[in-house]
């Protein structure tokens, strides 16, 4: 932990909106939490410099941090000028103390990143998932990661229920045909089916895992799951959900599939042409995890031979991605960019959550169990029990190929 001011502090973001900062907001704020699913408070600054329902994530938003940071005597760095070596991310890490970054628009902190920043004590994720960063790296250099635990799980759980309805109702071609002035309902429908008593299951029933099947049961679906730990006996009861104990047994018997384990080595390419292979022919997966977890082409592939039915998600490799990334074209996708997590309600939360890291790191204590993934050298916290040690950040540098529209 690192006390004291002076402290130059480096936040990645994503850019303003093309029309402008602060954009027009569509309601007046946001319902006010008491807790988190499990019982976990909410994040608790000693106070924050921003209004809950406000864009936070953008360059403009600054996470709602500027104040408190100048307030404290520390250097504050916003940019989204994240990718290749002349970026300014790459030169103001050298002497930075902190990064923070979201996984919607990565700062990827590669061994080579690390390596040319000396002084790098702490990276944090404001949001959830920390493969942006090479996490043995931070193991071997005694970098702190940390994340803002539960600040966004239930924003991902509305967004893959959302796509999962998407693709079995076949929405998005739907609405096409009204933008096009059409009324064509035979082509509309020719690919639409209910979603009622279809097999739908999870790969991981953790915090967003276990929201989504819960989400799913009023639908009157068969439920399934696989993960590393058992649901308590009385939950899997309640749900009525059937437990797999691998990957392979749940994709051979479900309709939907949609993925929530963290990317790390033990999950990287997971649904490859294998496993992919395994599924029932016209399956649809939706994706809100990590783009890495799905093998890119294995899954252009298996769209265009009509193996999978569907293809939905937020979450790409590199990101952003390529302009001519083939996940932008592929048939029958239904793919937005990485927003799940990000939606105004889930700023609010993790802007405050970084606070709260913040100031715990400032002033000498200890930041929450649950926001901990690498402490002291190893993993700890929520990342001891979700992750795997490892990197899973190669082939980042590839996201330097993309150009703003
Ligand atoms: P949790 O830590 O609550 O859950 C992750 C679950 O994945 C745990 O139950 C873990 O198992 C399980 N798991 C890990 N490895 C495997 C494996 N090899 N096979 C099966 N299950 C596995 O995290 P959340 O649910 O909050 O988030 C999950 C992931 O979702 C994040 O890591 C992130 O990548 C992604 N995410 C995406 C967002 C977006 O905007 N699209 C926003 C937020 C998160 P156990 O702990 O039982 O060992």
């Amino acid at each position: 932990m690192s006390s004291g001011s002076g402290q130059k502090i480096v936040c990645v973001l994503y850019d303003d909106p093309v029309a402008g900062f602060p954009p027009d907001y569509a309601r007046q704020g946001i319902p006010a939490l008491s807790q988190y699913p499990d019982g976990q408070t909410l994040p608790s600054p000693s106070s924050v410099d921003f209004t809950p329902g406000h864009l936070l994530g953008s360059v403009s938003g600054g996470l709602g941090l500027a104040p408190f940071l100048k307030s404290r005597g520390h250097e504050f760095i916003v940019t989204s000028d994240k990718d290749g070596p002349d970026s300014v991310f790459e030169r103001e890490l050298v002497d930075a103390d902190v990064v923070i970054s979201q996984p919607f628009w990565p700062a990827y902190l590669t061994a080579e990143r690390i390596e040319k920043a000396p002084n790098l004590k702490m990276a944090i994720t404001a949001g959830i998932g920390s493969d942006h960063v090479d996490l043995q790296a931070a193991i071997n250099r005694g970098i702190t990661v940390a994340e803002v635990t539960w600040c966004n799980s239930i924003s991902v759980a509305e967004h893959a229920v959302m796509q999962m309805l998407a693709l079995v109702r076949d929405y998005i071609p739907q609405y096409g045909w009204v933008m096009r002035g059409g009324w064509n309902i035979a082509d509309a429908a020719s690919r639409s089916y209910d979603i009622e008593g279809m097999d739908v299951g999870v790969v991981a029933a953790g915090r967003i895992g276990l929201a989504v099947l819960k989400r799913m049961k009023p639908f009157d679906v068969n439920l399934h799951y696989t993960d590393r730990h058992r649901l308590p006996a009385d939950v899997e009861a309640e749900l009525g959900a059937t437990f797999h104990p691998t990957v392979e047994s749940l994709v051979s018997v479900c309709d939907v599939v949609s993925i929530h384990c963290p990317l790390h080595p033990e999950t990287e390419d997971m649904f490859n042409d294998e496993l992919i292979g395994k599924m029932k022919r016209g399956s649809y997966i939706v994706n809100t995890a990590r783009g890495k977890i799905c093998n890119q082409d294995a899954i252009v592939r298996a769209l265009e031979s009509g193996q999978l039915a569907g293809y939905a998600g937020d979450v790409w490799f590199p990101q952003p991605a390529p302009n001519d990334h083939p996940w932008r074209s592929m048939p029958n996708h239904a793919m937005t960019p990485h927003t799940s997590g990000t939606s105004l309600s889930a700023q609010a939360r993790y802007a405050a959550g970084v606070r709260e890291i913040l100031e715990c790191w400032f002033d000498g204590r200890p930041i929450r169990e649950e926001y901990l993934i690498v402490q002291g050298g190893a993993l700890a916290g929520t990342g001891a029990h979700s992750y795997s040690e490892g990197d899973a950040t190669g082939g980042s540098e590839e996201a330097a190929r993309f150009t703003a529209s």
